[in-house]
């Protein structure tokens, strides 16, 4: 088994209208929506999947539209933002763009990384970090030059009612890196290419509140099946309560709450 998690697999959040979000996350950010199934836990609602047009994990946001559900609070015990890696430079095509839609916007430089950071319709906090050094002809957009494009997930930043706990178990347990401290954000790594950063804030003050606009889980990523039932013992000693395997169909699943209150899915890669 591989001693440490290869980075995100999937985020998934609670978001409004359906049609507002593919407009948003397909149209105005170019992702693919590659996948539009029945939520297997609830049969009235759809899980609509954007990301690379191979559904690689790195690359996957998912979400919940979930119209009659109040809008929630963004706090400890979630994930509070979501970013996105795009190639070196890519930033003043993304404010174009972002111009051109209406989205407003800030720009900030944070661990070196020039980003663009701004919402989404249902609140959510979204930035585009340059931190893609050579661009991959290889990913083709429906609506965007290779160039720029997003290239999948560059992280996310969690808000922890534990921050102690949460540190303890990205380390000790995944095997991700303390690499660098700024402005009460810790920045950890993977050793994977993509999906590689988790950033844990001790800004956040208030308590969060699950409804829309908001992250559900983030799911890390596990190789195989055997992979994953090494994990489910490792997070099993650390003392996390994990459920038993759960059939994606897409791939296999593990959930539990870590100590800081944020729910994590352990995923394996799509199955062949
Ligand atoms: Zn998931």
């Amino acid at each position: 088994m591989t001693d440490r998690i290869q980075g995100i697999h999937h985020v998934t959040a609670m978001s409004s209208d359906p049609q507002r979000n593919v407009n948003f996350y397909s149209g105005i950010l170019g992702l693919r929506l590659v996948k539009v199934t029945i939520n297997y836990d609830d049969p009235s609602t759809y899980h609509l999947y954007y990301g690379d047009p191979q559904g690689s994990p790195g690359t996957l946001i998912t979400f919940f539209p979930w119209p009659q559900s109040p809008q929630g609070t963004i706090g400890l015990g979630q994930a509070t933002s979501f970013s996105f890696a795009i190639p070196k430079n890519a930033s003043a095509y993304w404010i174009t763009r972002l111009s051109d839609a209406g989205v407003p916007f800030t720009t900030e430089e944070r661990f070196g990384l020039p980003l663009l950071r701004f919402q989404d319709h249902d609140g959510f906090q979204i930035e585009l970090v340059e931190s893609i050094e050579t661009p991959n002809p290889q990913v083709a957009w429906d609506n965007t030059p290779a160039e720029v494009a997003i290239h999948g997930f560059h992280g996310v930043q969690l808000a922890s009612v534990r921050p102690d706990s949460t540190e303890r178990l990205l380390t000790e347990t995944m095997g991700y890196f303390l690499v660098a401290e700024e402005n009460q954000i810790k920045l950890f790594r993977s050793p994977a290419p993509l999906a590689n950063t988790v950033e844990l804030t001790q800004s956040q003050v208030q308590i969060g509140r699950m409804g829309t606009g908001i992250v559900h889980h983030v799911a890390f990523r596990a190789e195989d099946d055997a992979d994953h039932a090494a994990w489910r013992e490792k997070f099993v000693t650390a003392g996390m309560r994990p459920t038993e395997f759960i059939d994606r169909n897409y791939f296999h699943s593990i959930y539990f709450r870590e100590p800081g209150g944020i729910l994590y899915e352990i995923a394996t890669d799509p199955q062949a």
